[in-house]
C-alpha cells in the first residue's frame, strides 16, 4: 500500500494545493490520500474526480496527521528539500514498499521537527525549494519506475481517449 499524507491545510489559501496533492496521488498510483480534517472541500473534490474518472482510490480526513506519521505501521518517507537525494534513496523506498505499507508525507506551511525525526527517510527532489505537488509526482514516478503511467481504472463513468489533437471522452465499454 502507498498512502500520501498532507500534514497541514489552510482553508481557502491551500484549497488548490491540497486538492492537487490528492489528484496527483491518485493519478500517479497511490492507493489513498490523507488530509487534515479541515480540508473538507479538497476531499470532496478528489472524491468527485474519483467517482467520475475511476479508482480505486480513497480519501480520508484525519484529526491528527502528525499522529498518523508517528504511529504508521510501515515506512515513512517525508518529502523535504533538506533531505537526501531521491536518486540515492529510491531503491530503499522500493524495497520498503515491497515489504510493508509506505506513507509519503508532504508538508504545507511550517513542518514540525518531529516529522523529520519520525520519518524513516527524509527525501529531497533536488535540494531546491519548490512544491509538494512536484515533489510527490517525482517520488511516486521513481517508486513505481513509470509503471503507474499505464494504470487501469475501474468504475469510471468516463474515459479520455488519447488524441494528438482535440478532446474525446467516452463512456467505458465495460459498462462500468
Ligand atoms: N517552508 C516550509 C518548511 O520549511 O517547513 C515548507 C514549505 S514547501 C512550499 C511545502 C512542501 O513542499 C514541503 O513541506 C515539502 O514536502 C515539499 N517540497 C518543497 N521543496 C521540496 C524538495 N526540493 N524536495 C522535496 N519536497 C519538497
Amino acid at each position: 500500500e502507498v498512502a500520501v499524507c498532507r500534514l497541514s491545510h489552510r482553508p481557502g489559501r491551500d484549497d488548490r494545493m491540497t486538492t492537487h496533492v490528492g489528484l496527483t496521488a491518485r493519478a500517479l498510483g497511490a492507493d489513498r490520500v490523507v488530509f487534515p480534517d479541515n480540508a473538507t472541500g479538497p476531499a470532496e473534490t478528489v472524491e468527485d474526480i474519483t467517482g467520475r474518472f475511476g479508482g480505486p482510490f480513497d480519501v480520508e480526513l484525519n484529526a491528527s496527521p502528525k499522529r498518523l506519521v508517528r504511529e504508521w505501521p510501515g515506512t515513512v518517507a517525508h518529502l523535504t528539500m533538506y533531505g537526501l537525494p531521491v536518486q540515492d534513496v529510491e531503491a530503499d523506498l522500493r524495497a520498503a514498499h515491497a515489504e510493508e505499507p509506505l506513507l509519503v508525507v508532504v508538508g504545507g506551511e511550517k513542518v514540525p521537527f518531529e516529522v523529520y525525526e519520525h520519518a524513516d527517510h527524509n527525501v529531497a527532489v533536488t535540494n531546491q525549494p519548490h512544491s509538494e505537488i512536484a515533489g510527490l509526482a517525482v517520488v511516486l514516478d521513481r517508486l513505481f519506475e513509470g509503471r503507474e503511467l499505464d494504470r487501469e481504472w475501474t468504475d469510471a463513468d468516463r474515459v479520455v481517449v488519447p488524441k494528438a489533437t482535440g478532446k474525446e471522452v467516452v463512456e467505458p465499454d465495460d459498462g462500468e
